[in-house]
């Protein structure tokens, strides 16, 4: 049984779980796909619970994800979500669907009876046949907030839908974080795997939180299956996204390699053996090997799913080659 773990953020990290299943499942071996997803994005708005990157995970995997527009439910409706403009509820600037409301609702109904974070992930994965499960990174509430230039803060969700993040941000801070704990399952599924992958997702504000918890980063480094990961910059720019704006907070330049010597070599106490670059980089690919990190030069582009599927496989082809446990 080859048990896969990815860790991910919303839109780049939804994208290449289904590349990775999709290439699981043309294989011919048994599998388990684990999703350990940001939770630093969620958020209270209107009286409810919003988990941002749980549900894009959740509705890609469900196939009921809307494509066209990139977010949210397929043939949603905003019938509520006008209401609430009319009562002047909620952010004029973010668009609640119907559909999502209900998934909003029944998480708020199940965190008010007194379920954990991850008692609420577990049954939002008992709807659909995902063909992975969904943890949250920590059943802590820990929503990222953006510290200005002007001394200034504001949530993560109001920065980036509101002010498409335009403000420029001087630090990103995930209070109490430092006191947060993995959540169920989550350091049993690293220890466990075969494969740990790390999606190219935003390495500041989706993978950043996550490798914040304290103990992720370590159970990374402590486990038996090789960690690959995914460059989320290709040719110096963010395929779709804002992570140019984020990485110059935490002194990274918008670059593939730089994204890898931030995320560093297990063993130089970092948390990566591999690194995918795309061929677009393939100059930077030295200085990725310089760092101590395997680096294989491929297309990055997932552009349809046959494209996110070859890069899964070619992840999963790589960590085959770092010697995956079981093989
Ligand atoms: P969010 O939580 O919805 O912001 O999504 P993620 O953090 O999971 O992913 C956003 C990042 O995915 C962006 O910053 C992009 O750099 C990256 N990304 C999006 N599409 C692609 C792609 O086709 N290829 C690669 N390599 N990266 C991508
Ligand atoms: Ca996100």
């Amino acid at each position: 049984m080859r048990r896969v773990v990815i860790l991910a953020g919303g839109v780049g990290g939804s994208r290449f779980t289904l590349g990775v299943r999709e290439a699981l499942r043309r294989g011919d071996e048994d599998f388990a796909l684990t999703v350990i997803a940001n939770t630093g994005d969620d958020l209270w708005l209107s009286g409810v619970r919003l988990q941002p990157d749980v549900d894009s995970l959740l509705y890609a995997l469900a196939g009921q994800n809307d494509t066209v527009r990139g977010w949210g439910r397929a043939g949603d409706t905003e019938r509520v979500n006008a209401e609430l403009q009319a009562w002047g509820a909620g952010w004029p600037w973010f668009t609640l669907g119907d559909l999502d409301l209900g998934t909003h609702l029944a998480r708020t109904g199940w965190l008010r009876e007194g379920a954990t974070v991850s008692d609420v992930v577990a049954r939002l994965n008992t709807r659909w046949d995902l063909g992975a499960r969904i943890l949250p990174m920590t059943d802590a509430e820990v929503d990222t907030r953006v510290h200005l230039q002007d001394g200034g803060d504001l949530h993560f969700q109001e920065w980036w839908t509101r002010h498409r993040a335009a403000l420029v941000p001087t630090r990103f801070e995930n209070p109490g974080i430092d006191r947060a704990r993995p959540a169920e399952g989550v350091l049993d599924a690293l220890a466990a795997a075969t494969d740990i992958l790390i999606a190219p997702s935003n390495p500041v504000v989706s993978l950043g939180p996550i490798l914040a918890v304290p103990g992720i980063a370590d159970a990374l480094r402590a486990a038996d299956a090789p960690v690959v990961g995914v460059s989320p910059i290709i040719d110096g720019s963010v395929v779709r996204g804002m992570a140019d704006v984020c990485l110059p907070t935490i002194g990274v330049e918008t670059a593939a390699d730089a994204v890898a010597r931030h995320y560093a070599a297990r063993s130089a106490a970092g948390i990566l053996d591999a690194w995918l670059l795309a061929e677009e980089d393939v100059a930077l690919a030295p200085a990725v090997a310089a760092a101590g990190i395997d680096a294989h030069v491929i297309p990055l582009w997932m552009s349809d799913l046959d494209a996110s599927a070859a890069l899964g496989a070619a992840a999963l082809a790589v960590s085959d080659e770092q010697g995956r446990p079981g093989v």
